[in-house]
């Protein structure tokens, strides 16, 4: 098996019943994608995207989860009930939950453990701030966020690495093509030992992947595919970022 070609769409905290209309869009322009295509919602359109999707093979997720199934947790959303509501899907450890929420890695490992027994493949983010890049220290950020976010039972068919540098996501800057592919080898060194089949796990860049620069990262060695927020809001943005990826080798 080889790494999943997977596009993901993060639309946060985003979007209405109405946007729904996107979904019919990208099923139109891609009736039968030659890559993976995800859009994480907000947790209440989850269902009602999965209905918008019908028979389409694009999957819908969710953006979080807690780490027990059920339980008196006011607020939260379980790896079950999103299944239930139909996701394939769920993301975790997205720096804005690390930084808003104050979720350690230990908590990412404990809510990708729950997406696991639920069914659920765990898209697990890590990614360092500018500061962290400044001081030399991505890669020990990063090996470090690996190690502690990754559940044991992690295989290539149920985990989804994304490399995010905090400093690229929303602000229209990317690391230079060499600093994405210093990073994404790392990581698929790391998984080694880690992760039984670590040469299939897919590697997601994520942070400011536009269709304008897609083509040029997806290049790049042992990156299978984007994370991507705000340009996943408009089919016609995510399609031209589904277009690349298609295209790439
Ligand atoms: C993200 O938040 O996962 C992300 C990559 O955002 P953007 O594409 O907007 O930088």
């Amino acid at each position: 098996m080889a790494p999943r070609k997977l596009a993901a769409g993060n639309w946060k905290m985003n979007g209405d019943l109405a946007a729904l209309a996107e979904i019919d869009l990208l099923r139109e322009a891609y009736p039968d994608p030659g890559c993976e295509v995800l859009i994480c919602p907000p947790a209440l359109l989850v269902h009602p995207m999965k209905e918008r999707v019908g028979a389409h093979k694009m999957t819908v997720g969710g953006q979080d989860c807690h780490a027990n199934a059920s339980g008196a947790h006011t607020g939260d959303i379980s790896a079950v009930q999103l299944k239930d509501a139909g996701a394939a899907y769920v993301i975790l450890g997205h720096s804005e939950r690390r930084a808003d929420h104050g979720e350690t890695d230990a908590d990412v490992a404990a809510k990708a453990a729950a997406a696991h027994g639920a069914g659920l493949i765990a898209i697990i983010c890590v990614g360092e701030t500018e500061a962290q890049r400044d001081a030399d220290e991505t890669l020990a950020v990063i090996g470090a966020q690996l190690a502690g976010s990754l559940p044991d039972g992690a295989s290539a068919a149920n985990t989804v690495i994304a490399y995010e540098p905090v400093w690229a996501i929303g602000t229209g800057r990317t690391p230079t093509n060499e600093q994405i592919a210093e990073v994404h080898a790392f990581m698929r060194e790391q998984l080694q030992g880690r992760v039984s089949d670590a040469g299939d796990v897919a590697l997601l860049y994520g942070g400011s992947v536009k269709p304008g620069n897609a083509t040029e990262i997806f290049a790049i060695a042992h990156v299978d595919g984007a994370l991507v927020g705000g340009a996943s809001l408009k089919a016609a943005d995510f399609g031209g970022i589904i277009s690349a990826l298609e295209a790439a080798g």
